[in-house]
C-alpha cells in the first residue's frame, strides 16, 4: 500500500487500479448487462453515504500500465471459453475522471464497437475528457453516469451545474436521495438547469459508511408517483443480489 499523500498515477501512462471485475451492471439504462468494471483509486470527494470507500482512501490498489489494463479488460470481457463477448465496459471509482487521459488511451487501444460508462461524481469538468475522445462521445460510444450531489451527501454539487449543461443525449444523471430535503433539492436542480441528457435516476440513498439509515425505496416511489415526476426510479441491483458484500460486484 502506498501513502495516501503519495497518490496520483503517471497521467495517460498508468492507472491506480482498486478492482478490475466482471459483473451485472446494477445501475443506469443499462442496468442487468454483464459488465466490466473497472474501479479506480482516488476520489475528489467523501460522500457521507459512500459505499466504495475502498476506492477512496486506505492504499488498497496497484499501479497498472494503460496497455496491460487494456489486455486485462479485453481478457474479462471476452472470457475463456465463452462464444461471445461483454461489450459494456463501467469505468467507475473513486472518481475516474481524475485519471482521465489513462481511460482515454485505454478506451483507443480497444475495440471500437466497446460501449464506455463512465460513472462521475459530478465535481470534475467533463469538458476536458470530451476533448479527448470527440468523436466516441459524439457517436454515444463513450457516455457519462452522471452524480449530483444532494445535501445529505455532506458535498456542495458546484461544477455539477455547468456540466449538465454539456451532456448529450445518451449520458445520464443521477441523485442518490437520502430524505425529502435531498428530494425537493433534486426538483430544484432539474427545474433550473438545462440538460439534454433524456435519463434521469433518483436512487435512494442505502445505508454505508457514515449513513446508518438510507432512504426507504417505496417512500421514494411513493413521491415520484405521487408528484407524476418524470424520473427513473433506480435501486441497485447488485445489492439486492448479493446482499452484505461491497467488492466485486
Ligand atoms: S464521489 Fe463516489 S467514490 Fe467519491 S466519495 Fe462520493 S460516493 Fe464515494
Amino acid at each position: 500500500m502506498e501513502a495516501q499523500a503519495a497518490v496520483a498515477p503517471r497521467k495517460g501512462k498508468e492507472f491506480l487500479l482498486s478492482e478490475l471485475y466482471v459483473s451485472v451492471q446494477g445501475e443506469s439504462s443499462l442496468v442487468g448487462l454483464p459488465t466490466v468494471f473497472v474501479r479506480l483509486y482516488t476520489c475528489n470527494l467523501r460522500c457521507r453515504w459512500c459505499d466504495s470507500m475502498h476506492a477512496v482512501e486506505g492504499g488498497d490498489f496497484t499501479r497498472v500500465g494503460v496497455e496491460d489494463a487494456a489486455k486485462r479488460i479485453l481478457d474479462l470481457a471476452r472470457g475463456t471459453d465463452s462464444p461471445a463477448e461483454i461489450r459494456n465496459i463501467c469505468w467507475t471509482g473513486g472518481e475516474p475522471l481524475l485519471q482521465g487521459e489513462s481511460i482515454a488511451r485505454a478506451i483507443r487501444r480497444l475495440p471500437e464497437h466497446f460501449v464506455h460508462s463512465i460513472e462521475t461524481d459530478g465535481e470534475i469538468d467533463v469538458a476536458a475528457f470530451d476533448a479527448l475522445v470527440p468523436e466516441a462521445r459524439s457517436s454515444g460510444r463513450v457516455r457519462y453516469v452522471m452524480d449530483v450531489k444532494c445535501p445529505g451527501s455532506g458535498m456542495v454539487a458546484s461544477r455539477a451545474y455547468r456540466n449538465l449543461e454539456r451532456l448529450r443525449a445518451h449520458d445520464e444523471v443521477k441523485f442518490v436521495l437520502l430524505d425529502r430535503a435531498d428530494y425537493e433539492f433534486a426538483k430544484g436542480v432539474l427545474s433550473k438547469v438545462d440538460t439534454k441528457s433524456q435519463t434521469i435516476l433518483f436512487s435512494p440513498a442505502t445505508p454505508a459508511h457514515k449513513v446508518h439509515r438510507g432512504l426507504d425505496a417505496g417512500q421514494l416511489a411513493s413521491w415520484i408517483i405521487e408528484e407524476r415526476l418524470p424520473v427513473r426510479l433506480q435501486l441497485q441491483m447488485h445489492k439486492l443480489i448479493w446482499p452484505g458484500r461491497d467488492r466485486g460486484i
